[in-house]
This record gives structure tokens, C-alpha cells and sequence, in this order.
């Protein structure tokens, strides 16, 4: 990321409700109890699935850590892979919206990347009773335009302050080194991918490494109120698990 992108967000996340623009949690209230006061809440959150073998890979490292991570799904692969998006949600994690296609907000027209948008939230919907506005656009990117509807939509976007690039490495050593090599900090929002083969193993390396010091929570747990439980539409079969 560009310096000055780096600037631009850090001027946002300054400025804009943390339930509107998040960068990272820091300074909103953990839920870590008081007697365990070192222990720092970070949200590891995971983009651009699900994927039929990457997504249960990560569900299960989170289930073995006890954590909970946030989920930013590709509408057309939740249609593809429907059970994934529900076990998502009946495990307890935060799911969010990652448009349609993946569409690069820089290279889409407003009209047709809010369609995605709303095609996305409307699947997830149907697919889990849970209305969600959590929002990543992809690469991070945001135009004005793109800002503006999102921001009138009520939508929360969601970016990261912490980035193991994942989508770099390319062997079991990799995740083990990140994860020796971080720092956490309360709040932090880690970007990793479960289209990608390495977000399991960065889960499993960093709950492994520190368990005693850290634990990953739902977005939610921060932004309480940007997923609710609604009634399906009429005529909508909601498809059980
Ligand atoms: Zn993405």
C-alpha cells in the first residue's frame, strides 16, 4: 500500500465513526475480562472465500484455538458453496460483504459495484437469517463515489492494519516465522485469505504461539449491531444446514 493511501486511511479512521471505517479495533472496549487484562483481542479476518477446501481448513484451526474470525465472502462463490456460508455463521464468526465478483471498486462503475453489494447482502441473507453490514471492499480500494453510496447504504467498511501477506507464502515454514515475528497489539485486524492455502496454518501458528497472549474475536464483538438477526424474505426458503 502506497504511502499515501496509507495516509488517506489513517486520516479516515481518525475522523469517521469506528462503526462506519475501521482500520483497527484499538481503544474500542475489550471483552477480556479484567482478571486476564494481558491478554489483547486482535480480529483476524479472512478474505475472498469461501473455498470448498481452504474455508473448512480455517474453521477448523479457529475451532481447535476457541477463536473467532470475520468472514468477507465473494457473493458468487457463496452461491456456489451455500453449507460453507451457513457453517460460517453457525460456528459463531462474523460475516461480511466482499461484493458480488470481486469487483476492483477502481475499475467498476458505482451503479454496478452497488448491485454487487446488494446482490451479495441479499444471498446472505437468504442463506443465513443474518443480515450483515460488513463491509471490505476489495483490495482495500474506495473512490468517492464508491464511499458515498456505501456510507448511505449504512454499510461498515472494514479494512486492516495488519497484513502477513499470505498470498506470498509458499511453504509451512512461512506462517510459523510471521507468526514468531508478531507483535500484537489490541485491536489489531489481520488481512489473510481462505481462498489461499496458508490462512489455516497462520491460525494454527499464531494460536500456537500465542494463546496465552492473544485471542481473536468477531468484528462484531467491536461493532455490536452491524449484524442482526432478520426474518428471511416471504416466499424464501431459508436452506438449513
Ligand atoms: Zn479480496
Amino acid at each position: 500500500m502506497s504511502v499515501a493511501r496509507q495516509l488517506v486511511k489513517k486520516i479516515m479512521a481518525g475522523v469517521l465513526p469506528r462503526d462506519r471505517f475501521l482500520v483497527s479495533g484499538q481503544g474500542l472496549s475489550a471483552s477480556v475480562d479484567s482478571e486476564n487484562s494481558t491478554l489483547k483481542e486482535i480480529a483476524i479476518t479472512f478474505d475472498d472465500g469461501p473455498h470448498p477446501e481452504w474455508t473448512p481448513d480455517v474453521l477448523d484451526a479457529l475451532a481447535e484455538a476457541g477463536w473467532k474470525g470475520t468472514f468477507f465472502v465473494i457473493g458468487e462463490r457463496a452461491a456456489e458453496l451455500p453449507h460453507l456460508i451457513q457453517r460460517i455463521v453457525v460456528e459463531g464468526h462474523a460475516i461480511g460483504n466482499h461484493t458480488y465478483t470481486h469487483s476492483d471498486p477502481k475499475q467498476t462503475s458505482t451503479a454496478k459495484f452497488q448491485e454487487e453489494v446488494r446482490r451479495t447482502d441479499k444471498l446472505l441473507n437468504e442463506l443465513t437469517g443474518v443480515r450483515t453490514v460488513l463491509m471490505r471492499p476489495p483490495k482495500g480500494h474506495l473512490t468517492p463515489g464508491k464511499f458515498r453510496e456505501l456510507w448511505r447504504g449504512g454499510q461498515s467498511i472494514v479494512l486492516w492494519n495488519v497484513d502477513p501477506q499470505d498470498f506470498s507464502m509458499s511453504d509451512e515454514a512461512a506462517p510459523m516465522s510471521w507468526s514468531h515475528s508478531y507483535v500484537a497489539e489490541h485491536g489489531d485486524v489481520i488481512l489473510l485469505h481462505d481462498r489461499l492455502p496458508y490462512a489455516g496454518a497462520v491460525v494454527r501458528a499464531l494460536s500456537g504461539a500465542q494463546q496465552e497472549q492473544i485471542r481473536s474475536v468477531a468484528i462484531t464483538n467491536w461493532l455490536p449491531g452491524t449484524q442482526r438477526t432478520i426474518p428471511v424474505p416471504p416466499g424464501v426458503t431459508a436452506v438449513s444446514r
